[in-house]
């Protein structure tokens, strides 16, 4: 079949056409292309020996590293659907994952040895590998893919569970080549690049760093966890151009580089997963580094509207335009909103998933004649630049007007004192909602309730003032360190009921 639905495998061209080049850097482990390529092989065909085919499961319980890189594309090519695991989760948050995606078989790294043996606690019947022992499997008789066909599903990656229940978002091997061929036509693509991956490769975010390695023929250097220091020194060191990063993470390599300047390399700071502070980018703008803010989700394969590096301080606060494979629209109640108006953020293009696993009726709600429903809220201005506000399920209505958190959380975040926000609603007799806060506060700062809502007051319309702020020592979040909002309100009834 010659149809453009085939491509030659990736990884396979790429050792073929550029051996010598480095594929994976990690700290003290380095491969070529050639040694990625070699590698891969030799555990796909030892793993075929399990009775592992194509088009089975293979659910992966991994931190990142060279090896783990060299796992993934092991299983690419084996033909399997890999299955990513969150390595925060809990063992029983796993067995839910694994026992919805029908997982065959499970991988784990050294480190997970303790969970998984707390899975196989709760699932025996389900065959788990130590990745280290693959060298004691023989070779099974398996035609490994030298082709990749793009409408095949690549691997079932769950949503962060933010809003509810994590869904199993299917991405085909299309997704990633029409994801990784949008980015590069917006960041280009330089011969010296390398991209430092500090985010998981469980995430879309870091799994998809991988899957532009061995598309562009790109280097990537993999952290095996985010350490602000080790970062920036890796940034220098490293020859990082492109970096992808979450704004917490941004905000710790910025408090610990201090004065000192990145290097000229680096022209990238992807800054992706959830609303970009404007502090934050006020600040980068200050210190001249190249940030870029991007807007994508688990279901887009990551970015899908990035801000061009030309735009960044022109439109900050802006997530920018969509990727050129990607089409956008804001709708609201089936309408196609003009600019300027507040509706729904909806996707559609070659780089959105095919549904959720097992979940047609979620897969229908969402996904309506190619485009998909995001769930967030964001306006388009005169010259199509998007600017996402919050998700829809958060959103507070007060008194007839919107509060959207993200904004309040922004300014508290831009007081000396605050660490950490996370802003609500609670149902409120008069307005019908109102909007509360909980904070945690940067070590050895003090400040009171009455300062912080006078603070609030000098940059916020009244309506969107919290009515109270908490103090806490930790804001709920997910596993992926993302904010529950949804438990935030639970602070405040408790606090209700113990006066
Ligand atoms: P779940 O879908 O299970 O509730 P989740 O949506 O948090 O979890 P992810 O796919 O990891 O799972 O996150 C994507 C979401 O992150 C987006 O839908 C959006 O709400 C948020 N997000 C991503 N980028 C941005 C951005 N630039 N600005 C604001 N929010 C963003
Ligand atoms: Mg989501």
């Amino acid at each position: 079949d010659m149809s453009g639905d085939w491509l030659p495998d990736w990884l396979s061209r790429r050792a073929s056409g550029m051996p010598n080049q480095i594929a994976v850097k990690g700290k003290t482990e380095s491969l070529t292309f050639a040694d990625l390529y070699r590698q891969a092989e030799e555990i796909a065909k030892r793993l075929a020996s399990l009775g592992i085919q194509a088009g089975d499961k293979v659910a992966w319980l991994m931190r990142n590293s060279v090896q783990t890189a060299v796992w993934i594309h092991a299983l690419s090519r084996l033909g399997v659907v890999q299955v990513p695991l969150n390595i925060r989760l809990t063992a029983s948050e796993i067995v839910w994952q694994l026992t919805d995606v029908e997982a065959k078989l499970l991988v784990f790294d050294d480190i997970h040895t303790e969970k998984a043996a707390e899975i196989g606690e709760l699932l025996p019947s389900l065959t788990q590998l130590n990745r280290n022992s693959i060298g004691e499997l023989p070779f099974g008789n398996a035609v490994l893919r030298d082709r990749i066909r793009l409408s095949d599903t690549y691997c079932i990656i769950y949503t962060s569970g933010t809003t509810g229940r994590p869904k199993g978002a299917m991405l085909t091997y299309g997704n990633h080549w029409w994801n990784a061929i949008g980015s590069s036509l917006n960041l280009g693509l330089e011969k010296t690049d390398r991209w430092l991956a500090c985010v998981p490769f469980f995430h879309v975010s870091g799994l998809s760093i991988l899957m532009r390695s061995v598309i562009y023929g790109m280097p990537v250097i993999v952290h095996e966890s985010f350490d602000p220091a080790t970062v920036n020194r890796s940034i220098e060191e490293d020859g990082v151009t492109i970096i992808s990063v979450v704004s917490h993470m941004l905000f710790r390599m910025l408090e610990e580089q201090g004065d000192r300047p990145y290097p000229d390399t680096l022209r990238c700071v992807l800054l992706g997963g959830g609303p970009a502070p404007l502090p934050l980018l006020e600040d980068c703008e200050r210190r001249n580094i190249p940030v870029v803010q991007t807007y994508g989700m688990t279901e887009t394969g990551s970015q899908i509207v990035t801000l061009s590096p030309e735009d960044a301080i022109r439109k900050l606060g802006s997530a920018g335009k969509p990727l050129l494979p990607a089409e956008l629209r804001i709708e609201l109640d089936g309408q196609i909103l003009p600019a300027g108006e507040v509706g729904e953020i909806a996707v559609r293009g070659p780089s959105v998933t095919i549904g959720y696993y097992n979940r047609p009726e979620t897969t229908k709600e969402a996904l309506r004649d190619g485009w998909l429903h995001t769930g967030d809220l964001g306006y388009l201005d005169e010259e199509g630049y998007l600017y996402v506000l919050d998700r829809r399920k958060d959103l507070i209505i007060s008194g007839g007007e919107n509060v959207y958190p993200a904004e309040v959380e922004s300014v508290l975040l831009a007081h000396d004192a605050i660490k950490e926000a996370g802003v609500t609603g609670i149902p409120d007799e008069k307005w019908g909602q109102v909007p509360v806060a909980a904070v945690k506060l940067t070590e050895n700062q003090t400040v009171t309730e009455a300062e912080l809502i006078e603070f609030c007051r000098k940059q916020l319309a009244s309506y969107k003032v919290p009515k109270r702020i908490q103090f806490v020592d930790q804001l709920p979040r997910n596993a992926s360190d993302k904010l529950l909002r949804r438990l935030l309100a639970d602070l405040f009834r408790e606090e209700a009921g113990a006066r």
